[in-house]
């Protein structure tokens, strides 16, 4: 006799197999306006700009706050008083951030350098030996800001942290502890090699700096009020054989970015009022006047929205849903995942009653009544999803904007894609992932 599971059993689905072929036909199709918005959106900055854009010429109504959050609002058929639907995602991704005063000249090595300081959650030796693009904004002093994307263009420079050859790291990389081996404050760029003409002490320092002053009339000053981000200067690239997968920088968080803006853009009028909110550094704990832990805005909105709302009370009974991405099963390392409650690539979105750390410090744990109504949602609407927490027990975790939204009285669940290689330069995504969370998202909005 064959052996067969209980019909009573729980398994996780396969979304390529759920699917049929016009469906699959739509997430290829999704994944190419997917690769272009990551394209240009490799910045907090960039993705507002380009969130902006797109909400204008889909004639949706957009506020934003300092050009690094956003809300896109579409006002449904019941009063703001009875509550919202949200969906949040974060607009930053780990990068190297220039500091305050970068450029120096290392006399031993005859190159200009900049120093950084890393931003978000980083395994340092990734950084190495890739292509890096400068993206950000210096502010002069006379107020007038320039813009960077240089490294993106063919024929653009790109930016490089150099390393040492194997032939001579064996005393001070190979026998030490990875952490030890590769110090954030060693992750400098190199910027330039030719010297200037004349007397001038550091030549190729004060090259470069004359170089920025007739290129972009830059003082060495005008670094201190400077936001620049050195980010993988990769394309977005379908992956694999078959083009399964999308590899790109910073898919955590601009995956949900770009679905819950798609999601919104695509929504008829909802029942209730819908927003998607797109936030700002929450990679660095959601720290500052344009993140999840500041309420303001969202306030603010919701009094536009209806001067008379008791705003308390309409936060009290908000839905919500924070998009994030959750961690993929990764091959040669499946021991840190308990493989029943972990997520894997083309299995669908990623459902996470709760992050944290250790005995689910600093989650937010969903409750059962608003999972079991998400879980009837994307039942209903047959779109794939999987269950997951990052990791085994005491293995390690980590944390998404759920708890500060949770804190307001809403019911919150985080629900997103899996994402393989998280947080390095070139992180892996399934097509048919992104597309079910798009639809799992348009289906929360409308709900
Ligand atoms: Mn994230
Ligand atoms: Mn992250």
């Amino acid at each position: 006799m064959s052996e067969s599971k209980s019909k009573y059993a729980y398994e996780k689905k396969c979304a390529w197999d759920q699917f049929n072929k016009s469906e699959i036909k739509k997430a290829f199709d999704f994944a190419e306006y997917y690769k272009t918005f990551l394209n240009n959106a490799k910045t907090e900055r960039e993705a507002i700009s380009l969130i902006q854009d797109l909400a204008k010429k889909g004639k949706k109504k957009i506020i934003v706050n300092r050009g690094k959050e956003a809300a896109l609002v579409v006002k449904g058929k019941k009063p703001i008083n009875d509550g919202l639907r949200i969906v949040i995602a974060h607009v930053d991704s780990p990068r190297l951030d220039l500091k305050q005063v970068p450029l120096y000249e290392d006399g031993e090595s005859k190159l200009a350098l900049v120093e950084t300081h890393y931003y978000g959650g980083i395994k340092k030796f990734h950084w190495l030996t890739i292509p890096l693009a400068l993206h950000g904004v210096v502010v002069k002093k006379d107020g007038k800001t320039v813009t960077f994307a240089l490294g993106e263009k063919d024929n653009d420079p790109v930016f490089c942290v150099s390393d040492l050859l194997p032939h001579l790291s064996h005393e001070v990389q190979d026998n030490k502890k990875i952490t030890e081996a590769f110090k954030g404050e060693n992750l400098d760029l190199v910027v330039g090699n030719i010297p200037a003409k004349g007397e001038v002490k550091e030549k190729i320092k004060a090259a470069i700096l004359e170089q920025l002053h007739r290129d972009y009339g830059l003082i060495e000053e005008d670094f201190i009020s400077a936001e620049l981000e050195a980010v993988p200067a990769f394309k977005a690239k379908d992956a694999g054989f078959d083009r399964s997968l999308v590899a790109a920088y910073g898919q955590d968080d601009r995956a949900c970015v770009f679905t819950s803006l798609k999601a919104l853009l695509d929504s008829n009028t909802p029942e209730y009022t819908a927003i998607a909110l797109f936030v700002d550094k929450e990679e660095i704990g959601s720290e500052g006047n344009t993140t999840a832990q500041v309420t303001t805005f969202l306030r603010s909105i919701i009094k536009t929205l209806d001067p008379a709302a008791d705003v308390d009370a309409v936060m009290l009974k908000s839905k919500v849903i924070s998009a994030d991405v959750n961690a993929a099963v990764t091959p040669n390392y499946i021991d840190v995942f308990e493989l029943k409650n972990a997520s894997a690539l083309g299995q669908g979105v990623v459902m996470s009653k709760y992050t944290g750390h250790g005995g689910k410090y600093a989650a937010n744990d969903a409750t059962a009544e608003y999972i079991a109504e998400i879980r009837t949602l994307l039942n209903a609407q047959n779109i794939p999803w999987q269950t997951a927490e990052l990791g085994k027990v005491d293995k390690g975790g980590g944390g998404t904007v759920a708890k500060y939204f949770s804190r307001l009285g809403m019911e919150v669940v985080d629900l997103g894609p899996a994402v393989l290689s998280m947080h390095s330069p070139y992180e892996i995504t399934s097509k048919i992932d992104i597309y079910a969370t798009y639809l799992a998202y348009k289906t929360f909005f409308t709900s």
